[in-house]
């Protein structure tokens, strides 16, 4: 059989543990044989990053920029425990969080649907899709106890000198207070991000807030999408025939739990924080959810949602069989190896994405998958099978579509 061609090449990022074994039966049983596969490699294991002072995640975010499109395993955010374990010079930052300071992104989270693994609101029919904005309010306040009687100022000094003041409370006995922020540049990132992958997905997006309340604050963030909307993809969605939609975020959750799903949620920093465990359990499985990265200059960065699977690894060590999902990490190939195709006009190699998918969803829906989804299977006849013979199930479902 002749494997599918690719012109430009995808930044693979590699990783640690468990996703690292995956990651590789992955490319030796179904991207291998059938896509000559043109990548950039990049290590970003952790014995990598700690030979490199991490400067080999710096460089993979560079090549993201360069090629346009990579696709990342699961990787160690080291602790003093793995600092330990791994003899690091240093406790080195979370790489996603690297990636996303440098490609400046939103991330965006999708559950992967298959019948026999029901959703718990059972008129979800279709994925819903959360974007989180994932920069400053509540995660980057500043906050006091207040002791007792007095009085708590907002005070911001212009670099020209002036001053603005407002009082915030006139405490008569003891109590809490908080400052927060938001910048206008990466509200409007994220508003851009959020567009651009509803065109990309064909999808409605919605966005809440609470700027009934909020009137500066949320208002900002309200205001800021209705206009960059209206600048620059109000045509596209017309187009498209998609829409945008501003509600407030209690009436976004309640239509949220009503709707047959289909749609782009965006989030600010801490609704995204909340409802996105929230959707990720209600769809089943943190093993079945995707994430990609999307750059508001339209680089795409696709992984899965779950970690290394560290007590898995441990066991894998040990010599004993795993049953670790590996569908989170397939669908972060294909979603990378379709986006590659797009922009390379390589239909050939979007089709292999669409049927790898299918294979994989088949395998499930026909009873075949990992320990995790067993347990919250519905179907009457389900085999269980470990972590390679589940990818030889779909690679044989996926010869037999070809
Ligand atoms: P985890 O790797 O997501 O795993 C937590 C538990 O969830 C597992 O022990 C397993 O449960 C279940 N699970 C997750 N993914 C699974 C899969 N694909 N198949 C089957 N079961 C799965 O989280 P963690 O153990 O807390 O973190 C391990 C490491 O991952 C940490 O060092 C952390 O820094 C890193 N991490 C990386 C990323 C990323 O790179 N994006 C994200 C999160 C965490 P059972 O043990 O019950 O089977
Ligand atoms: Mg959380």
């Amino acid at each position: 059989m002749n494997r599918i061609p690719m012109k430009t090449p995808l930044v693979e990022i590699d990783g640690d543990e468990m996703t690292r074994i995956l990651w590789k039966m992955i490319k030796d049983e179904l991207l291998e044989p059938f896509v000559e596969l043109n990548t950039e490699y990049y290590d970003l294991g952790l014995p990598h990053r700690d030979e490199t002072d991490d400067q080999v995640t710096v460089d993979a975010a560079n090549a993201i920029k360069k090629y346009g499109v990579g696709v990342k395993c699961a990787t160690i955010t080291p602790n003093k425990a793995r600092q330990k374990e791994y003899d690091l010079k240093r406790l080195y930052p979370s790489p996603n969080a690297t990636l996303r300071a440098i490609l400046d992104g939103t991330v965006f989270r999708t559950p992967i649907l298959v019948k026999g693994i029901e959703p718990c609101v059972s008129n979800w029919k279709k994925p819903i899709t959360i974007a989180r904005h994932a920069y400053g309010d509540v995660y980057k306040n500043t906050e006091f106890r207040i002791p007792g009687k007095g009085t708590v100022k907002l005070v911001y000094e212009a670099e020209d000198g002036t001053v603005k003041e407002q009082t915030v409370f006139v405490f008569d006995g003891p109590g809490v207070v908080q400052g927060m922020y938001n910048i206008d540049r990466s509200i409007t990132s994220f508003a851009r991000s959020c567009f651009t992958y509803a065109l990309n997905a064909k999808q409605d997006l919605w966005f809440a807030a609470k700027d009934t309340i909020s009137k500066t604050y949320d208002g900002q963030f309200k205001a800021i999408f209705e206009k960059v909307f209206e600048e620059e993809f109000k045509e596209q969605f017309e187009e498209e025939g998609i829409t945008y939609f501003y509600t407030l975020i209690d009436d976004a959750v309640a239509r949220i739990m009503k709707s047959e799903g289909g749609i782009i949620w965006a989030c600010k920093n801490y609704d995204g924080d909340v409802f996105s465990d929230m959707l990720s359990s209600a769809f089943g499985s943190l093993a079945m959810m995707t994430s990609v990265l999307v750059s508001p200059d339209g680089y795409f960065e696709y992984e899965a949602a779950h970690g290394t699977v560290q007590r898995h690894y441990y066991k894998h060590l040990k010599g004993e069989k795993t049953s670790t999902n590996s569908v989170a990490t397939i669908f972060a190939w294909t979603g990378a190896l379709r986006k590659r195709g797009e922009l390379d006009g390589n239909g050939e190699l979007m089709n292999f994405a669409d049927l790898l998918e299918r294979a994989v969803i088949h395998t499930i829906e026909n009873g075949t998958m990992t320990g995790d989804l067993i347990r919250l299977s519905t179907l009457e006849k389900t085999k269980k099978v470990d972590s390679l013979e589940f990818i030889q199930a779909v690679r044989s479902e996926l010869e037999s579509c070809m």
